[in-house]
């Protein structure tokens, strides 16, 4: 898997959590109206998630496919914003 599909894979990851986290969120507070603890759960759940965020990045120069000329963004880089080299492929 390329680092490019591997960065996808980890976006698509997120949103699901944030899916399920959100209808979760609703569905205690219409139940039992308040929604903390799904709320914090999800937020947890996240952030721990989010912790290999570091390992997606380029194999030549080490640049985060998040980040493009230093600012990050949610969605991966198909295309090196540092040295241009072409993430989507697989290299050595
Ligand atoms: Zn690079």
């Amino acid at each position: 898997m390329t680092v490019y599909r591997a960065a996808m894979a980890h976006v698509w990851l997120l949103l699901g959590i944030t899916l399920a986290g959100v209808s979760a969120t609703i569905a205690t507070d219409m139940l039992y109206d308040h929604s903390i603890v799904p709320f914090a759960l999800t937020a947890l759940l996240l952030l721990w998630t989010n912790r290999r965020l570091g390992r997606f990045a380029c194999p030549r120069c080490g640049s985060n496919l998040f980040v493009r000329e230093r600012i990050a963004l949610p969605w991966p880089n198909k295309v090196c914003s540092r040295c241009g080299l072409d993430l989507a492929r697989e290299h050595g």
